[in-house]
Formats: C-alpha cells, sequence, structure tokens
C-alpha cells in the first residue's frame, strides 16, 4: 500500500512550498488509495517551537489536506513528532554502534575531533556526539522518479554526525528510521533535499532496508529566480488566508505550480484521479502571485453566493474585524452578489462592499474634489433627492430611467450627473454598476444617502 508523509520542521511559518509539498503528498496517497501521514520534525530544539506546530496543523486544517494516521487526541489524528520517538532512534544508534557502522567522536572547545572510540567515553573532556562511518568506495545513487537518475560520489563525503552532543539525532538520521518503521513508500517532497537523499541511503543501506522511492520537486522561485521568501512579499499560508484568498483558491494555484494538467479552474480534491508524478516538472517554477490573485477572482464568481456569506463572515470574524454584514442576509446576499464581480480577494471584497453596510461612510477626496465643490453639485443633488423620492419602484429599467431623466435637464454633462450621484449614495467613484448599487440599496438608504450629501454639500460651502 502506498503511504506518503509531509514531514515539516516546526521552525517558522508554513510556506507555500511546504503545503504544496503537502498537497502533492495528499494527491498522490488519495489517487492510490493509500495513507498519507502527518510527522513533526521536531529534534532541532532550539530552533523549534510550539506555536509553529501550531500554524502548521492549523494552516493543513485551513487547507483541507486531512492525513490519515496518527496517535488518538480525543477522537481526531494527532500528529507524530519526532520528539516523541527519542528512545527509539537510540536504540537504532547504538546497533549501528556495536555492529562498528558508527562510533563516539570527542570533541575540545575549538570544536577539533580529539578521539574515537567504539565504547561511550566516560572520561571524556569534551562533547561527546556519534558519527555514522562513511564506505569511501564507489557512488550512491538512486532514481528519482521527477529528477530521474542521481549520484553521489562518496569519496566526497565525510563521515557525519548523527547523534548531537546533547544525546539528540540529527534530522538525517531520525527521517531514514521513521520513514523505514511507518513503511513509508514514497518519499515526496523539495528539492532542497537532493544531497541529503545520499546520507540517508547509506543509513538504510547500514541497516539492510530497502530504500523507499523518492521523488524530489522543484522550487518555487520568486520573479527574480531566487528561492521564494519574503523578500518577494508574503510566503506563508497565514498570509494569505489573512488577506482573503480562499484555502481551495491558494490548493488550486499551488497545484498548477509545476504540475501540467489541463484545466485551470478547480477544486484539488475533484482532480485525485488525474495526478500523475510524470506531470510535474522538472525545473524550478515561479510564483506569480497576480495570477494567484486571478484564480481567486474566478473562485470569488463561481462560488455559490450562500456559500461566499459563509467565507465572507468566517474571514472577518477570523481577523477580528468589525461585523459589517447587515441583520438583514436578503440585503448582505444582494450586496456580495454584486459587488464580487469587481474584486478577487475577501479582503477587497470588505472594502468593496464596506459603504454599502455602513451609513456613516465618508466621500473620496477626489469626488468631493471633482464634483461636490462644483457650482452645479448643490442644484443636482436636490433635483435628484425629489426624482428618487418619487420613484417607488426600484429596479434597473426604473432607476435607469430616472438617471436619464435627472441627466436631460442639463444641470451638468451625463457622466457628472451619473457619478456626482454614484458618489453620492457610495462615497466613491469605483463602486459596482450604478443601476445595480441603486436597486440594491433600496429607496430608503438612496434618498437619506442624497439627503446626507446635500447636508455635506452644505457645510463645506461654507
Ligand atoms: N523536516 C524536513 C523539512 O522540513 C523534512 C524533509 C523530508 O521530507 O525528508 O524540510
Amino acid at each position: 500500500m502506498v503511504r506518503v508523509r509531509f514531514a515539516p520542521s516546526p521552525t517558522g511559518s508554513m510556506h507555500v512550498g511546504g503545503v504544496r509539498t503537502a498537497l502533492f503528498n495528499w494527491l498522490f496517497a488519495k489517487k492510490n488509495n493509500g495513507k498519507f501521514i502527518l510527522r513533526i520534525e521536531d529534534t532541532d530544539i532550539e530552533r523549534s517551537s510550539i506555536e509553529s506546530e501550531n500554524e502548521i496543523i492549523n494552516s493543513l486544517k485551513w487547507c483541507n489536506l486531512d492525513w490519515d494516521e496518527g496517535p488518538d487526541i480525543g477522537g481526531d489524528f494527532g500528529p507524530y513528532r519526532q520528539s516523541e520517538r527519542l528512545e527509539i532512534y537510540l536504540k537504532y544508534i547504538n546497533y549501528l554502534i556495536e555492529n562498528n557502522m558508527a562510533y563516539y567522536a570527542v570533541y575540545d572547545n575549538e570544536n577539533n575531533e580529539i578521539y574515537k572510540s567504539n565504547k561511550f567515553p566516560k572520561n571524556a573532556q569534551g562533547s561527546i556526539v556519534v558519527k555514522f562511518k562513511v564506505n569511501k568506495e564507489g557512488v550512491t545513487s538512486f532514481k528519482d522518479l521527477i529528477k530521474g537518475e542521481i549520484s553521489f560520489r562518496n569519496d566526497l563525503l565525510d563521515d557525519f554526525i548523527i547523534l548531537r552532543s546533547n544525546g539528540i539525532p540529527v534530522y538525517n538520521f531520525t527521517v531514514v528510521i521513521d520513514d523505514y518503521l511507518m513503511n513509508i513508500t514514497h518519499v515526496i517532497r523539495g528539492e532542497d533535499h537532493i544531497s541529503n537523499t545520499q546520507k540517508q541511503i547509506m543509513l538504510y543501506n547500514a541497516f539492510g532496508w530497502k530504500t523507499p522511492e523518492f521523488m524530489h520537486i522543484p522550487l518555487i522561485l520568486g520573479s527574480d529566480r531566487k528561492p521564494l521568501s519574503k523578500r518577494h512579499g508574503g510566503t506563508s499560508v497565514d498570509y494569505f488566508k489573512n488577506e482573503g484568498f480562499f484555502s481551495y483558491a491558494l490548493m488550486n494555484y499551488l497545484a498548477l505550480l509545476g504540475w501540467t494538467i489541463e484545466d485551470e479552474i478547480f477544486n484539488f480534491k475533484d482532480k485525485i484521479k488525474d495526478f500523475d508524478p510524470n506531470k510535474l516538472s522538472k525545473k524550478a517554477v515561479i510564483f506569480d502571485y497576480e495570477k494567484l490573485e486571478w484564480i481567486c477572482g474566478k473562485h470569488m464568481r463561481n462560488i455559490d453566493i450562500n456559500d461566499l456569506y459563509v467565507e465572507f463572515k468566517n474571514w472577518i470574524n477570523d481577523n477580528k474585524l468589525k461585523n459589517i454584514l447587515e441583520s438583514n442576509e436578503q440585503y448582505s446576499l444582494d450586496v456580495l452578489s454584486i459587488c464580487r464581480e469587481k474584486i478577487n480577494t475577501l479582503k477587497q471584497l470588505k472594502d468593496f462592499s464596506y459603504n454599502f453596510f455602513i451609513e456613516d461612510y465618508d466621500y473620496e477626496e477626489i469626488f468631493i474634489e471633482k464634483y461636490l465643490k462644483k457650482d452645479w453639485a448643490k442644484d443636482l443633488l436636490s433635483i435628484a433627492v425629489k426624482k428618487f423620492e418619487e420613484l417607488e419602484i426600484y429596479n434597473i429599467d426604473n432607476v435607469e430611467k430616472t438617471l436619464r431623466e435627472i441627466s436631460e435637464l442639463k444641470i451638468t454633462s451625463k457622466k457628472n450627473t451619473f457619478q456626482a450621484i454614484r458618489g453620492a449614495v457610495l462615497g466613491k467613484l469605483v463602486t459596482p454598476g450604478l443601476f445595480e448599487s441603486i436597486v440594491v440599496l433600496g429607496k430608503e438608504r438612496v434618498v437619506s444617502r442624497l439627503k446626507k450629501t446635500e447636508v455635506f454639500i452644505n457645510e463645506i460651502k461654507r
């Protein structure tokens, strides 16, 4: 049975490169009716933190990358944690020492190796580590499922530390023990780990274990072709979540980063059967923030409006923002459905819809300058108040007709008429379509907003 794992080190935020690795592991497991395992590699005690572990777990949950196995934590699967498995690793370290494949090495303060032994050096002055004995003959090679044949000269590798002086084994050791004990069949990870594979294969051989298949995924780069980092913009899942991207839009984009698949807009859960490692790029890929936003916009317009309402509400709560949604749910739905046509993310949706939800909105400076300060503004507003008070039924046709009638009075140009009324009822000049906006706002809001603007004009004229 196919068994794969995602094995993050909890030493920082959850990078989008990490989630993409998790996503490809997840897809590969599901495609093969296998299992996807989460293992927290927290043996670097100085750099690991519980905050980072929590962020990783919450990010995976938010992305809907659920894992299939792990210690029971009240009906749910927890992650495996390497820090809880130290005894297991020590057993295998001892096995290598006893069989002459590893030894104790003592270092002085200047970091020079001063002593080696098969026995624990009880009276040693200095720090004691355990090193793996490298057989310097020949090459270590493997067939990577993405990159093809890769080999390393063994004479270029020195004996390497497997147990640190603080008694904790290193990543290259623990990863082998765990992948073996957890029956991992395929190791799918970032290509920055290719060079580690040499040491890991040597350890598999030392124990007489079969190696898993390896699949190294090309890195994600920024526009300058350097590994994607904070210099390029936000890189963590939390960043994209806070910016108001849908998790499935982020996953959609990450799936496209390096995987050639016909569709462009999809939910990754619908693409399990299409997943094929042979269709993964061998070359590094460049993270394109604009493309991601474009994809998010496609989902923004495809999603059921009721689901959008829920996503929006949750996003506002998660970001501890003021709940601007109206208790009148139908009004909120109508606002969201006209606003979503022109924006791509939930954050943009908030900015774009904000003035529909609050009555004490401000007027944009440019709107005041270009329209409200003009001589005709006062007359136009008073006619608009009258006409929209008289109008009974607010639908697209009636609103259009009313605006046309106002414009035909030639108080100012048609464009000025429309823009001034737009700004009056919404405070700004870029809004959803004017007719739709007026219909959605409805008579009561429109009239009171036009009146509010009339008052405002009198104030600025003073
Ligand atoms: N803990 C390693 C990392 O976060 C895992 C590498 C692997 O998948 O073997 O990079």
